[in-house]
């Protein structure tokens, strides 16, 4: 067997990475063609590579290190936990502390009566369960035709067939025969694309009456739940418009439709307070979970479900689960990053301080020649390229290219942002500093300079 470690040559561990790996969201001749990047260690917002480059993480990973990299306390619960009970499942009437301890602490965090979890491994895994959760509930109050969950284009929900299809993401539909049937799209809020002449609130409402167009279409005897992401993560950080928001709550409160807030990406901090369902002042029935819920420390996700959900639910035998469903470890791992994110005031700070410096900062981008508009809630942020902003127009050729050169530049400017065909978006720990988002926004600046210099 070869031994495979950090000390290896880059080349070397890309070139065994290239033979057995199979990556996600990454086309195979890319990756023949670039190599993959190794990273080695992370510590605070700070990546290193197998080069020895030290790169600002300002997507926290995968949205999700809201903590930071590095804290030795998860490590050390974490090794305490599998000496002690590394695990056990929670079927069939049992329970262990961890799950017990995470699901009060998250029922207490919680708005309103979102008092019940149900544990997952991750956020696809929570938002399938979402599914079969709210058409069990609605056949137990002898509504069994209320079946069709309605989500919007562009959303992203995850990638098990439930949440790929939930989803509304094209290029994924194309793979594996999806969506899958019972789940309609409604148009995204995304006014800086698709608002044509209408006023940012003129457009919020009418995407948002979009919700109730469709309802009365398909039957409003007929659809189960409306699910959303308080503010669009990976369709490019699409921030709804202020009206947006509470005519969806309006039409869901009208129509006894249950409300999912996915909070895979919003919860935990990331938009200033602890859930994006704060922030947009929206009352879900169900709560997605994931990501920020361990900062990425261990796989973990779930659902945290109203009182009268629950209480239906648990009126029957609710036929599902994952075998690592509140998982101990995972959830002990956790518990301590709430614990961290609550005594260290992390969202507090975060709420108060540094996303309002951020913010200032990042809206100034939008003088940048290539900039059209700069969006940013909380600790994720946006930027829409254009060649002309006054029109709103997009680069002619496929939107993606202008956009993948900026994120070859920001990398050679070691910054990891990402994009979503042509905007550029961010989501750094939460605990990045004042210095560290000027020095963000200084890369950023700068690769967008280079950006412009090689795509006019
Ligand atoms: N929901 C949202 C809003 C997400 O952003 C993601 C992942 O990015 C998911 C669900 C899926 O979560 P996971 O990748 O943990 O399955």
């Amino acid at each position: 067997m070869i031994q495979i470690s950090n000390h290896m040559p880059t080349k070397e561990l890309q070139a065994l990475d290239a033979a057995h790996h199979m990556h996600p969201f990454t086309a195979g001749n890319e990756l023949a063609e670039k190599g993959v990047r190794v990273i080695t260690r992370a510590n605070g917002v700070t990546l290193t590579d197998s080069e020895g480059n030290e790169i600002l993480d300002a997507m926290a990973g995968l949205w999700c290190v809201n903590i930071g990299y590095g804290r030795e306390e998860l490590a050390e619960v974490a090794a305490r936990q599998m000496r002690e009970l590394p695990y056990y499942n929670t079927f069939f009437q049992t329970t262990h502390v961890p799950a017990i301890a995470l699901a009060n602490r998250l029922a207490e965090l919680a708005p309103g009566d979102l008092n019940h979890v149900f544990f997952a491994g991750s956020g696809s895994e929570a938002n399938d369960t979402n599914m079969r959760m709210v058409r069990t509930y609605w056949a137990q109050k002898g509504k069994p035709e209320k079946q069709i969950i309605i989500s919007r284009k562009n959303a992203y929900h995850g990638s098990t067939m439930g949440g790929a299809s939930l989803g509304g993401m094209t290029p994924m539909h194309a793979q594996g025969g999806l969506p899958i049937p019972g789940i309609h799209h409604i148009d995204q809020p995304n006014w800086w694309a698709e608002g044509g002449d209408m006023s940012p609130e003129e457009f919020g409402l009418a995407r948002a009456r979009a919700l109730e167009e469709a309802i009365l279409e398909l039957g409003e005897d007929k659809v189960a739940a409306f699910i959303a992401e308080p503010v669009q993560g990976a369709g490019g950080v699409i921030v709804p418009p202020e009206t947006y928001w509470p005519e969806i709550q309006r039409i869901c409160d009208k129509y006894e439709i249950l409300l999912i807030a996915d909070e895979v990406i919003c919860g935990f901090g990331r938009t200033g307070q602890w859930f994006g369902s704060q922030t947009m002042g929206i009352r879900p029935h169900i709560m997605t979970i994931a990501k920020g819920l361990s900062s990425g420390y261990a796989p973990i996700g779930g659902s945290i479900v109203c009182d009268e959900v629950a209480e239906v639910i648990g009126a029957c035998e609710f036929n599902h689960g994952y075998t690592y469903s509140g998982h101990p470890v995972a959830a002990a791992v956790a518990l301590e990053n709430l614990r961290i994110l609550d005594e260290e005031k992390i969202v507090e700070t975060c709420g108060a301080e540094t996303a309002p410096y951020l913010k200032q900062k990042w809206e100034a981008l939008a003088d940048h020649p290539l900039v059209g508009e700069a969006r940013i809630v909380g600790m994720m942020g946006s930027i829409a390229l254009t060649p002309d902003k006054a029109s709103r127009a997009r680069f002619a050729s496929d939107p993606g290219t202008i956009g993948l050169i900026c994120r070859e530049r920001c990398f050679a400017n070691n910054l990891v942002m990402r994009h979503v065909g042509d905007r550029m978006i961010i989501s750094p720990p939460l605990v990045i500093s004042k210095s560290e988002i000027d020095a963000l926004i200084e890369r950023a600046s700068r690769a967008l300079d280079e950006c412009l210099a090689q795509a006019t």
